[in-house]
């Protein structure tokens, strides 16, 4: 009996993909089947799902005045071939100002060295089997999302059971918004193993999802010509045909969605109870609203948030002004010389632990690409690495349920001894530790004057946003107007990134924020024994000298809004990095302090959840008389989706991780504005909306309604 069903030890282990070899066409073993023909697995997937989904037509149909995007999805990602001989067709026919989106699920991926080997019979592809090596991602479980720059496509990677991962593509799972909200897929295939070797991939369930992320025409192709899987499909509301199979196959499937020739009652309605109560389902509040892809937008702030939301609008086309207050970019709690890209791993699974470990590898990927590209350089970044030193008992503890958990990810995490933490710091430790090789630091202000450096972001300094106002004159384009103290701009939508100054703006004035004062302290790097040659973390932590310059923090004090420098918190961020380094020291606090330290003070902001708030802006009391029946009974089937203000988004509450954070949360935005496939599963979406605190407040009976 394949053992493809037990559960893994760890939240953070997948069983990867065992593998028999004929030369190096590969087979299951779990399985028992062929990735691909042995005669031409290439040609077998160009016959299959390229020429019956009629993806070279569609390409060339595509319109380059209008930017926008294409979606495919397909069950069984496998050794990549198909997304391979996809991008290649892409490239050849796609206008280059449109991105190809290409969802795939997998349950037992290939490791890298056996991707590599599968797919080096492809010499015509190798340019795009090197661009995918380079960014195959951690294999840990969830939603990778990979974005190849040079291809203009992106990855999207579930790794996991098919059937959740398309489930957490559907924005909701309200049967009665099925058909019009979220990305909906325009082409198909289908190709887990053998219909009577893999049941599981072609059951009714998962064809269920396959109709919900379709649209009217979306096509579909497939290898088998199984009659289950055809009838299935055809109640779903498919067309389906057959055609010549490819190689020894006699036969295949193809077709297009038409929903009105659905047969099956919605599978969705089976579960109404009496009550009139869905199970598992929850009130809408999440869902987007219906939008229109803006042509123009403002964002308010320039710091990380703000920059990083500019920059992946305007890749998309979208005309961007930037308003910032001061009169540079990044000079608030994005302007420390270097911020540490950090992560704080948990051996448990659970949202926020998600979350943090998604945003850590997306950030990974995105700032080695920005790297890559020279919209970096070396004195700017340099992902040399970074050590949490484990310097208490509790952190050793941790430390130990990691090892357990992350054992199967030495890219990611290595577990390391006192002399082996030593070695990789450049300084002794008498503390063992764990280092992440792929993190490292980065110049935030640098960072973000990079990001908007781009033909379509027009930056506009010394100006402060002082109220937004949307314009409800029908016959007029959708409007928001942000006025200043002199003047005002306009654009069809607006994104409030001016962290905890959020709450000045009537529309975001609700929305819970902590403000957490942090001040880091700098002293010539020639006052101290050694230099560090990673980042190392304690109970604070360090960065690697630029500029002759050791810098080092960072003070944590909730709720204290004070931006001066204090002479004590240089001491405490002395004392404590004493504490734990004290190799590092060649002279005692006392006459460092006398050496009159530098440093910067700022504020952090963050949300009582610790989760960034990163989606469209909800109307407050509208969701208050919406959704009271919630205090009586949190799992009422309240029909209304949420009220939102049209054209109206957010994206704050980084906190101490906006390095990390933000780039996911901008790729975010933009997917929620374009209507694109969203980067993050829909539980992380919902993790993160804004209107996550109300709707909970709603339920514990905090609002008075
Ligand atoms: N499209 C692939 C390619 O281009 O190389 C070949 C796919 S292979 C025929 C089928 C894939 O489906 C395998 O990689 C297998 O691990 C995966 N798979 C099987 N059952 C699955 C499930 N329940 N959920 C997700 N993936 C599954």
């Amino acid at each position: 009996m394949p053992d493809h069903n037990t559960p893994p030890t760890s939240p953070y282990t997948l069983k990867l993909a065992s593998l028999n070899w004929f030369d190096d066409n590969p087979e299951s073993r779990v399985y028992g089947d062929l990735y691909f023909s042995d005669s031409d697995g290439l040609e077998e997937s160009r016959y299959i799902f390229l020429q019956h989904n009629q993806l070279e037509q569609r390409f060339q149909a595509l319109d380059s005045n209008q930017p926008g995007h294409f979606y495919i999805a397909e069950t069984g990602f496998g050794t990549g071939l198909n997304f391979l001989a996809t991008v290649d067709l892409w490239q050849r026919f796609a206008p280059n100002n449109w991105q190809l989106h290409f969802l795939s699920v997998e349950k037992h991926p290939l490791k890298k060295t056996d991707l590599q080997r599968a797919l080096k019979r492809w010499p015509d592809l190798q340019h795009y089997v090197d661009e995918l090596l380079n960014h195959y991602p951690e294999l840990t479980p969830g939603l990778h999302c990979i974005k190849l720059p040079y291809l203009s496509a992106c990855l999207q990677l579930w790794l996991g059971d098919a059937t959740e991962g398309l489930q957490q593509c559907l924005d909701t799972l309200q049967p009665k918004f099925d058909g019009d909200c979220g990305a909906k897929v325009d082409a198909w295939f289908l190709d887990g193993f053998t219909p009577s070797k893999n049941p599981a991939m072609w059951g009714e369930p998962l064809l269920e999802l396959i109709a919900k992320l379709s649209k009217k025409n979306t096509t579909l192709a497939t290898f088998t010509a199984a009659s289950d899987v055809r009838r299935c499909l055809q109640e779903k509301g498919f067309n389906i045909k057959k055609a010549s199979g490819f190689g020894k196959k006699r036969e295949m499937l193809y077709g297009y969605f038409e929903p009105s020739a659905r047969t099956d009652s919605n599978d969705s309605q089976r579960h109404t109870t009496k009550k009139n109560k869905i199970k598992g389902v929850r009130a809408p509040w999440s869902l987007p609203p219906t939008i229109k892809r803006p042509e123009t937008v403002i964002i308010i702030g320039g710091g990380m948030a703000g920059a990083s939301t500019a920059r992946v609008l305007a890749e998309r086309g979208i005309q961007v002004t930037l308003i910032e207050r001061h009169s540079k970019l990044a000079q608030e709690a994005s302007g420390n010389a270097q911020g540490m890209l950090y992560t704080k791993l948990s051996p448990q699974d659970g949202l926020l632990n998600q979350f943090t470990l998604s945003s850590f590898l997306y950030a990974q990927r995105h700032y080695k690409q920005l790297l890559q590209q020279g919209l970096l350089n070396e004195q700017q970044a340099d992902l040399c690495g970074l050590l949490q030193l484990a310097c208490s008992d509790k952190e050793q503890a941790l430390l130990t349920q990691l090892k357990t958990a992350f054992a199967d990810h030495p890219s990611l995490v290595q577990f390391l001894n006192p002399e082996q933490a030593s070695r990789c710091a450049g300084v002794d430790s008498q503390h063992p530790g764990y280092y992440f090789p792929q993190s490292g630091w980065i110049s935030p202000s640098a960072l973000c004057n990079s990001l908007v450096d781009h033909p379509s972001i027009n930056v506009v300094i010394n100006t402060q946003a002082l109220s937004l106002q949307k314009n409800t004159n029908p016959h007029l384009d959708e409007h928001w107007c942000v006025k200043y103290s002199d003047g005002q701009h306009t654009a069809n939508a607006v994104i409030i990134a001016n962290s905890h100054d959020a709450r000045h703006f009537q529309q975001t004035a609700e929305i819970p924020l902590k403000i957490i004062r942090g001040q880091i302290t700098a002293l010539p790097a020639q006052q101290f024994a050694k230099q560090p040659k990673t980042v190392i973390c304690h109970e604070g932590y360090l960065t690697p000298v630029i500029d002759n310059t050791l810098r080092f923090g960072a003070t944590f004090d909730n709720g204290d809004t004070d931006k001066t420098i204090r002479e004590q918190d240089h001491r405490r961020n002395l004392d404590s990095l004493h504490r734990s380094l004290p190799a590092l020291f060649k002279q005692s606090v006392d006459s460092l302090m006398h050496n009159q330290p530098s440093g910067r003070a700022n504020l952090r902001c963050t949300t009582p959840d610790y989760m960034p708030v990163v989606g469209p802006v909800q109307q407050h009391a509208a969701f208050i008389s919406d959704y009271a029946a919630l205090a009586k009974d949190a799992s009422l089937d309240i029909q209304q989706p949420g009220r939102y203000y049209p054209g109206l988004y957010i994206n704050i509450g980084h906190g101490a991780r906006g390095l990390t954070s933000t780039p996911i949360c901008a790729e975010l935005l933009a997917a929620l504005m374009c209507n694109e496939p969203r980067p993050l599963p829909r539980i992380m979406v919902e993790a993160l909306s804004p209107a996550r605190f109300l709707v909970r407040n709603i339920i514990r009976k905090k609002i008075t309604v």
